[in-house]
């Protein structure tokens, strides 16, 4: 383990496919030095600006499906006809060393990371408004039509499921977002059983 012996926290976040997750993502890193982002394993293809063990490890169908039986992923889902999973041993090795790990992940997957790691935070990111997520969406230019309605009608599906979740985060402004995703970070290192080893000495429980 780490310094204090302190396990490091666990976060989830989730949100429709096109919102804006990534960029969030990113300037949460920028601002959090030591956060490890778990690169999760997929089936889907690379899009354009993509690369193999940045954004995902790539692999084939055949690859994923042995990976599963040999029981490599915390959790894996299906999303729109391709795989994705969360590798067991990264994220668990990661905690272990006192690392915080950030997990960019779909509603199944978060339901499974709940269960499994109690103490997690699970946040859900969204854009203002489901006219602003379909204008991302086309924005991006990489997918088809097929893929952008299937993804808005998953959206749809997806924000059922946001009372499971811990917390809600609107993307309108990147440094806001980022911003409150960092406060609810900070205020999971606040948390007593977070804390309770710094004063261990101090008190006899
Ligand atoms: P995309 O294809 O747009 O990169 O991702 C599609 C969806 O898969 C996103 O909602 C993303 O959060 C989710 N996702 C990415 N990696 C994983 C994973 O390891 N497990 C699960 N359950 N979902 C994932």
């Amino acid at each position: 383990m780490g310094k204090n012996n302190k396990r490091g926290q666990l976060v989830v976040i989730s949100g429709p496919s096109g919102g804006g997750k990534s960029t969030v993502i990113t300037e949460v890193r920028n601002q959090r030095s030591g956060l490890c982002f778990s690169v999760s394993y997929t089936t889907r293809e690379p899009r354009q600006n993509e690369e193999n063990g940045v954004q995902y490890n790539f692999v084939s169908r055949e690859t994923f499906l042995q990976m599963i039986e040999q029981e490599r992923f915390v959790e894996y889902a299906c999303y729109q006809g391709n795989y994705y999973g969360t590798s067991k041993d990264a994220v668990d090795r990661l905690l272990e060393e006192g690392k915080d790990v950030l997990l960019d992940i779909e509603v199944q997957g978060a339901a499974a990371i709940r269960k499994l790691y109690p103490e997690a935070a699970l946040i859900f990111l969204t854009p203002p408004s489901f006219h602003e997520l379909e204008r991302r969406l086309r924005g991006r230019h990489s997918e088809s039509e097929e893929v952008i309605q299937g993804r808005l009608a998953r959206a749809r599906e997806e924000y059922l499921q946001i009372p499971m979740y811990h917390y809600l985060v609107i993307n309108d402004k990147v440094a806001d977002a980022a911003g409150e995703i960092l406060a609810i970070m900070k205020a999971q290192d606040c948390r007593v059983s977070a804390r309770l080893d710094m004063i261990k000495e101090d008190i006899s429980l």
